[in-house]
């Protein structure tokens, strides 16, 4: 089971993203969550991915 977020925990946003969900964070928010938090940087790089497709 995966949590799953409708708004950004950070700003509030609504997450329209699956990924975004699973993370709790938009794709703006989730990159400074990761600068800040170091462990999280693996996944920012795979949500980067993702979203390119
Ligand atoms: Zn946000």
């Amino acid at each position: 089971m995966t949590d799953q977020y409708i708004e950004c925990r950070r700003c509030g946003r609504e997450l329209k993203d699956k990924r975004s969900r699973e993370m709790g964070y938009g794709p703006s928010c989730i990159k400074k969550v990761g600068s800040e938090r170091e462990g999280e940087l693996e996944t920012v790089d795979l949500l980067e991915k993702e979203m390119k497709k």
